[in-house]
Parts: structure tokens; C-alpha cells; sequence
């Protein structure tokens, strides 16, 4: 893990921007260099956080566990990551948390959370995304653990998505103070995650965030036997991919409407 700290100590909580914690999503990473090499005047205190070193050397997801499903951690496993999960929770305790990923589900880019906060909401409002998907419903993701949104920038393996969160990390440090500048923060649409399609053998045909109505097709079975799948209920597709997990399709959500409406 490597941790580098910048700016004034002051009365305000600490920033931290944390890249890599998959190790095949070096976006962030990227971003962070590209940041840094241009020596910004930091007027608050920011933590810049290389997660998964070990794995993004190795250009895999993870050296022994998904580092994403190892919250809260243990620092005495046996397993690199559920070691680093639990010195990953100590350092990020105290902070505003971002974190910054790349996914195969299309379109990028959006924010996912997994504990709502008044904290989340100024963290997702700084970013100048549109869409935040609550992830609530799935466990041990570092979202779970902490104080802070993460951002899913731009397709995997691609200079896109660096530069994507190279933009979205310099809008997102202006917006909470620690650039100089000034920018508006954004509303968002809100979708809650209730519903998982459990199955690695289909591929999707439809489009996340557009809702799928209740008899139209959204999938097609990859070994034939199925043929067209089509929805019993109506729902709302988010991070469906055709090949973004092995043992599922993607999540099902419902769209509960613009941040600033809902209830604290
Ligand atoms: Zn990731």
C-alpha cells in the first residue's frame, strides 16, 4: 500500500483518494501521478492512497481475495488482501473517502454507495456525476466500512478511464476545498439495488439505467438453451455487463429518484 499525504492539518476531516484497490483498475493511480506531477497548492489535507500495489504490479483483480468483498479485514489472515483490508479501514477512519475503479458495464461514468450519509451526498455531489447507484444490498465492499462514495470512471484497460478520473479527481478535490477554485456541486439520480441476475451465462442486450419493462428480453442465453430472457418484473438494469462477473449478469435496481429528494 503506498500513502502519501499533502496539504495544511487543519480543523477539517482529511480526504482520501484511494485508487487501485482492484488491481487491474490502475485509473486512479494514474490519475493521482498525473495530479501530483503538476505540484497543486492543496488548501486541505489529502491522503492519496495506492491500495493494491501488489496486485496492480502483477496486473491482476487480486493477488488471494477480492479486496472489495475483504471488509472489515483481519490483520493477522493469511491472505494479502484481507491483511490489507484491515490497515486500509485504520488509515481511511478519520477521512472523506473517494475511491476509483473501472468496470466492463457501460455507460461510465457513475458513483455507487454502499452507507448514506451527509457525508456521501457532499462526496457524490462534488464529483459532477449524474447517476449513483446504493449498493446497500451487497456486503464487505470498502464503501461498507467507510465514509465515502466510489466512482466508476471508464471502461477497464483503457486510457479513458484514467483520464476520466483524472477529470473527475480534480473536480471532486475543488468542489471539497482542497483545490483552489470553485465549482457547483450536482444533483444525481438515485438507484437502489434490490435484485441480483445470478447467472454468468447470459449476455446482456440491455442498456444500464434504462428500465426494462416487464416482458421485454434483456439478456440472451450464450449457451443457447435458453434463447431471449425476458423480465417477469419490471426493473432497472445497473452494472450489467456481459462478461463483468463470472457467476452473475449484474444487479437490478429501481430508481428512487433525484439526491436532493430523498429523506436525510
Ligand atoms: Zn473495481
Amino acid at each position: 500500500m503506498y500513502c502519501l499525504e499533502r496539504g495544511p492539518v487543519d480543523d477539517r476531516r482529511p480526504i482520501a483518494v484511494v485508487a487501485a484497490l482492484h488491481g487491474d483498475e490502475p485509473c486512479g493511480a494514474y490519475a493521482i501521478a498525473d495530479l501530483l506531477a503538476t505540484d497543486p497548492a492543496f488548501q486541505r489535507r489529502v491522503k492519496f492512497v495506492v491500495a493494491n500495489e501488489r496486485a496492480m504490479e502483477a496486473g491482476e483483480r487480486y493477488v488471494d481475495d477480492d479486496l472489495n468483498r475483504a471488509f472489515p479485514g483481519d490483520p493477522h489472515s493469511r491472505s494479502h488482501e484481507r491483511r490489507l483490508a484491515a490497515r486500509l479501514r485504520e488509515e481511511l477512519a478519520d477521512a472523506e473517502v473517494i475511491t476509483f475503479h473501472s468496470t466492463d458495464a457501460e455507460p461510465t461514468p457513475f458513483a455507487l454507495l454502499q452507507n448514506p450519509s451527509e457525508t456521501t451526498d457532499a462526496v457524490v455531489r462534488a464529483t459532477g456525476l449524474e447517476q449513483i447507484v446504493d449498493i446497500s444490498y451487497v456486503d464487505g465492499g470498502l464503501e461498507d466500512v467507510v465514509d465515502g462514495v466510489a466512482v466508476e470512471c471508464g471502461p477497464m484497460r483503457t486510457r479513458g478511464a484514467a483520464e476520466s478520473a483524472r477529470g473527475i479527481l480534480e473536480r471532486f478535490l475543488t468542489a471539497r476545498g482542497a483545490l483552489p477554485g470553485a465549482v457547483e456541486p450536482v444533483d444525481l439520480d438515485v438507484y437502489r439495488v434490490d435484485g441480483v441476475v445470478d447467472r454468468g451465462d447470459l449476455a446482456f442486450t440491455g442498456r444500464n439505467f434504462q428500465r426494462v419493462h416487464a416482458g421485454d428480453a434483456f439478456a440472451v442465453d450464450t449457451t443457447g438453451d435458453d434463447g431471449e430472457i425476458t423480465a417477469p418484473e419490471p426493473f432497472t438494469p445497473v452494472l450489467m455487463a456481459t462478461d463483468g462477473y463470472d457467476d452473475m449478469l449484474g444487479f437490478q435496481a429501481t430508481n428512487v429518484g433525484p439526491l436532493s429528494e430523498l429523506e436525510p
